[in-house]
């Protein structure tokens, strides 16, 4: 169990009504690189700028990738840049009763899945499959066959999507219709699975602004869908470029000095860190110390670099673009 102080059940509510929110989510697994620490900035950003309150989710409900003393030391780098949360963070370990009750309540648009990741890749590869999406392969089971099934393995429970289109808006890219995936809301080892968690929170925390790396909008459309069954105005959303090494792909801890600590080491503080971030987001200000309050002054969506942020760590951090 994740130790934040005072995420207790009362803390958690306390939800004015009238002012929305934007958040940040990280999951616990490893200390913040420079790409999420980026994210972290604008989801902080877009939010301040439109007059919403900023919210800190830990969402440690893999408990198989949670590693201890994580989240507080997310929070510490966070604190370190000047990304400051309002109300206490909400931690999803604690919140198993509300996945639960809210399971119930879409019993009848949900079906138990037996398949293994493996049966799921090979029906996805199949001539005519689609790579992303669930091939379809338990949404009508006979229940005798579910019955045989279970003998076998504990099923999976998925949402009945019944091929629905859901429209989502994103700041920076518009309109987006998109079919809603049969995804996973309760996984076979009966821990709520990721997308159904994610939508209940930001439902009871009146998550109203979702900012967040762009790898996570083609689930988006489904989570909207998610969150309209469960009573919830879906959200708006604002899905952000990621950061990338120099051969263009996802920025991880084998591209070198790229974590706050590690950047330290090299020389570079958070204030150098905070001015790397601003660069890379055209809100430095010449020959000023940056500081969050000046990045906020000159936030403009429209004005966000659109493609991935190229990091170079050599000696310390290059921004390349
Ligand atoms: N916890 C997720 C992550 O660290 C983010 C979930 C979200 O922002 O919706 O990638």
């Amino acid at each position: 169990m994740i130790d934040i102080p005072g995420s207790s059940a009362a803390s958690r509510a306390e939800h004015r009504e009238g002012i929305g929110a934007g958040r940040y989510a990280p999951s616990p697994t490893g200390d913040l690189h420079i790409g999420n620490l980026r994210t972290a900035l604008l989801a902080w950003l877009f939010a301040r700028s439109t007059g919403r309150r900023f919210l800190l989710r830990v969402e440690d409900l893999d408990a198989t990738r949670v590693q201890p003393g994580v989240a507080e030391q997310q929070l510490a780098d966070l604190a370190a840049l000047g990304v400051t949360f309002d109300g206490e963070p909400v931690v999803q370990s604690q919140r198993l009763p509300a996945y639960r009750e809210a399971l119930i309540g879409l019993a009848d648009r949900t079906y138990e899945c037996f398949c293994s990741r493996r049966e799921i890749a090979e029906a996805a590869s199949a001539p005519h499959g689609r790579p992303s999406r669930y091939p379809g392969t338990c949404r009508n089971l006979t229940e005798a066959e579910r019955e045989r099934r279970r003998q076998t393995r504990p099923p999976a429970l998925r949402l009945r999507a019944d091929g629905a289109r859901q429209t989502i808006r994103d700041v920076l890219h518009g309109e987006i219709t998109a079919e809603v995936d049969d995804v996973v809301l309760l996984r076979n080892d009966g821990v709520p699975a990721y997308n159904l968690a994610v939508v209940i929170d930001d439902g009871c925390s009146g998550i109203d602004q979702i900012v967040r790396g762009v790898d996570l909008l083609p689930v988006a459309a489904t989570q909207a869908y998610l969150a309209r069954l469960l009573g919830q105005q879906p959200p708006i959303y604002a899905h952000v470029p990621l950061a990338v090494n120099a051969q263009g792909q996802r920025l991880a801890k084998r591209d070198g000095a790229v974590t706050l600590a590690e950047l330290a080491a090299e020389g570079m503080g958070p204030d150098a860190v905070l001015g790397l971030i601003a660069e890379s987001l055209h809100l430095d200000a010449q020959d000023e110390r940056i500081t969050l309050d000046a990045m906020l002054e000159h936030f403009d969506p429209d004005r966000l670099p659109r493609t991935p942020w190229v990091v170079i760590p050599v000696r310390g951090l290059r921004s390349g673009t």
